[in-house]
């Protein structure tokens, strides 16, 4: 079976990329100074998307990263995490929130998921134990977790919360940008995320104790920030050895390009997604629950009955040439043998078997209908002749 290409491309600011993105390239390429700290012809282009970021996000602190692993490792980091601390994460979510409990040296504990695909808060309190450290809910494709119950279980317990607003640049919650809902956020600019440069990351932090140490980190322990270059780190009340995950003077020179498209293009993706299912409003289509659907960046994610069905519904979405896919193959992100078996670089860390029964049928049955920025009202319109044929199409035991 082949299947026809898309009607468009089913990315977000990526899709938007123009002369703009460009020209901050090569003017920081003409500069040659692509290192953030120092260079014969600087431009600060990191430092200005720093602060424009803390604008969008009203978090006072940003740190640029390398990527959004990279930054959810330095908000630990940031924050303190004691070695071997266990940190809540959701059955549901990218590897890379597992592996960045990891490089934190914690231990990744699953949690359950509810009809929003993000951390169900009713599920949390019966994993807290004495070695719990953290929560990291995830802001799952544009949606923001229910912040409002898990930051009650974090407060009840003294846990602190990391938010991996890895697929959430832009999502709102409860009328506040994600990022500084919690004790600190982790945002990426990898490929397929809100705003890209390919790669990068960055914190957001409110807290100026743990900005100056997740800054340090990220500089060999502050060899840059602290002394620019000049005293090496010398000025550090309380030094300490890091890494290098700094970000580089072309991606932050393009990153502010794209955060200038992010609003407008998560209003217009938001539009999209009300007017479908306003649309499809007579079929009974179980659409995942959104805990703050004015807040959200745009998503069409349903629960089919069953994985089976799950499958013919992408398919048939795909084969009217609208993208469409179940989220990491219908899999709890412990599904990969590495994650489940424990194995870390440093040796097995766990071997606690996670099973988070809920979450499991809940991906499995889930389907996300791909939405492009650059999606043109015709294609809007073959969306929704597409879901209606596929959803008609479906065995009568639909819904
Ligand atoms: C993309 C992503 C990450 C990791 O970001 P990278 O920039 O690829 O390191 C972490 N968590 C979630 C939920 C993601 O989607």
């Amino acid at each position: 079976m082949t299947a026809p290409e898309p009607r468009y491309e089913p990315a977000r600011a990526l899709a938007l990329w123009g002369e703009e993105e460009i020209a901050a390239a090569v003017e920081v390429l003409r500069s040659r100074s692509l290192f953030r700290y120092y260079g014969p012809d600087l431009r600060h282009r990191v430092d200005a998307f720093e602060a424009e970021f803390s604008a969008v996000t009203g978090v006072p602190h940003t740190v640029g990263v390398s990527s959004g692993t990279a930054a959810l490792t330095a908000a630990m980091v940031g924050l303190g995490i004691p070695e071997g601390a266990e940190v809540i994460v959701p059955a549901v979510t990218f590897i890379g929130s597992v592996n960045a409990v990891v490089q934190a040296r914690g231990i990744p504990v699953f949690a359950e998921v509810d009809d929003s695909l993000t951390l169900d808060p009713e599920r949390l309190d019966e994993l807290v134990t004495e070695r719990t450290w953290g929560i990291m809910p995830v802001h799952l494709a544009n949606a923001a977790a229910d912040m409002r119950p898990i930051a009650e279980v974090a407060r009840r317990h003294g846990l602190r919360v990391v938010e991996d607003a890895a697929q959430a640049a832009g999502v709102h919650y409860g009328g506040r940008p994600v990022g500084g809902l919690g004790d600190a956020g982790a945002f990426s600019f990898q490929l397929e995320k809100n705003l890209t440069a390919g790669e990068g990351g960055a914190v957001t932090v409110g807290d100026p104790a743990v900005y100056d140490r997740v800054a340090r980190f990220q500089d060999q322990g502050g060899q840059f920030t602290t002394g620019r270059g000049g005293d090496r780190g010398a000025s550090a009340e309380a030094p300490f050895l890091g890494a290098n995950l700094r970000m580089t003077e072309l991606t932050g020179a393009v990153l502010s390009v794209q955060l200038r498209r992010l609003g407008p293009m998560l209003e217009r993706l938001r539009n999209i997604a009300r007017h479908v299912r306003r649309e499809t409003a007579d079929l009974p289509v179980r659409w995942r629950r959104l805990p703050d659907e004015a807040g959200s960046g745009g998503d069409l994610t349903l629960l089919l009955a069953s994985r089976l069905e799950a499958r013919q519904f992408v398919a048939a979405l795909t084969a009217e040439g609208i993208p469409a896919h179940t989220m990491y193959q219908g899999q709890a992100v412990y599904a990969n043998r590495a994650v489940r078996e424990g194995r870390t670089p440093w040796g097995v860390a766990w071997d606690r078997p996670a099973r988070c029964r809920a979450s499991e049928g809940l991906i499995g049955r889930s389907v996300t209908v791909g939405l492009g920025a650059t999606m043109t009202d015709g294609d809007v319109d073959a969306l929704v002749a597409a879901f209606r044929k596929a959803y008609e199409g479906l065995a009568p035991a639909a819904g």
